[in-house]
């Protein structure tokens, strides 16, 4: 390496007419320069790359970014709607919860009355009712609430609602399926209950119980009540029943006894013409006959009885409800 310290001397002739240049430089400076030439390239060319190459990474990070930024208003708007939707079926499902919960106080209500009419005790059939009840606005109003809590608050007083609905339902069915039982058999009875009137008169000629008898003028028991009327109108079954005795004889002329069950019968005196035979099965209000004057009898009239364990009732009582036109 002596040659570094030598000293080199270069000679510039520019032209022919100009003076010549010398230039006098160390060994050193020109393995130097060159190597610093070399080291800027290398670092240039080192910068250049990483630089373009970081530029390319932080625009593609940009992009994503705000890619991302409009996926997630997206996202959030979407999540917005939803929340508003959800918002908005929880106050229509307390609404609805309120409204059924008037109706099922409304239903048993209703049932309650169907008993009385029924004639049922509250002993024999649990009442449903006393279970419902319908409270307006439930979370105390003193309480600030914010608009989330709120609609949680809601959501779970309509949850709550709902719930004891569905209990107070499941108390209901069987309590209505008795009611309904109770009003059946209560529906039967009445079926087989002399409680209508016999004919269309209202006219009543004679009363039940002791009377004058128009034939012997003495006192003697009526067995029924007769009713006025114009032969060949029309006579009606006073309940459901089977006919045990459909006949003509003296002093009762064309007559017909009605077997109800329960120990109870109607007869139909002194009739024009009989309808119904022996094991008939009639309906109340069913045509059986037309009114007469068959018999022991002064004029056309029905002698209607009710017997009841075999004695002789007054019908008056059982005389309710007019017949339904069929
Ligand atoms: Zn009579």
């Amino acid at each position: 390496m002596k040659w570094m310290s030598k000293r080199f001397t270069f000679v510039v002739i520019p032209d022919a007419n100009q003076s010549v240049q010398r230039y006098s430089v160390s060994g050193l400076t020109i393995v130097l320069i060159p190597a610093l030439i070399i080291l800027l390239a290398v670092c240039s060319a080192l910068f250049i790359v990483l630089f373009s190459g970081q530029a390319g990474n932080l625009k593609e990070a940009k992009h994503q970014l705000s890619l991302s930024e409009s996926g997630y208003e997206e996202q959030l708007k979407e999540r917005e709607d939803t929340i508003a939707a959800l918002e908005a079926d929880v106050t229509a499902l307390s609404a609805q919860a309120k409204h059924v919960e008037t109706k099922m106080s409304e239903i048993a209500e209703l049932e309650l009355q169907l008993k009385e009419i029924a004639g049922i005790q509250e002993s024999e059939v649990r009442i449903s009712s006393g279970g419902v009840t319908v409270e307006e606005g439930g979370q105390g109003g003193e309480e600030l609430l914010l608009p989330e809590d709120l609609n949680d608050a809601l959501a779970a007083e309509t949850l709550q609602e709902l719930s004891s609905m569905a209990l107070q339902m499941d108390e209901m069915k069987p309590s209505l399926e008795a009611t309904k039982e109770a009003l059946l058999k209560h529906q039967r009875i009445l079926e087989i209950t002399p409680t209508i009137w016999p004919a269309d008169s209202r006219k009543i000629t004679s009363t039940f119980g002791v009377r004058r008898d128009p034939f012997t003028g003495r006192a003697a028991v009526h067995s029924g009540l007769d009713l006025g009327g114009s032969r060949g109108d029309p006579i009606y079954a006073a309940a459901d029943g089977t006919v045990t005795l459909s006949e003509r004889t003296y002093p009762h002329g064309n007559n017909i006894l009605i077997d109800h069950g329960r120990g109870i019968e109607t007869r139909y005196l002194h009739l024009n013409k009989r309808l119904v035979e022996v094991g008939d099965k009639v309906k109340k209000g069913d045509l059986i006959g037309e009114l007469g004057n068959t018999g022991r009898s002064t004029g056309p009239h029905l002698h209607y009885e009710v017997i009841v364990g075999g004695e002789h009732v007054d019908p008056m009582p059982y005389l309710q409800e007019d017949r339904e036109e069929k």
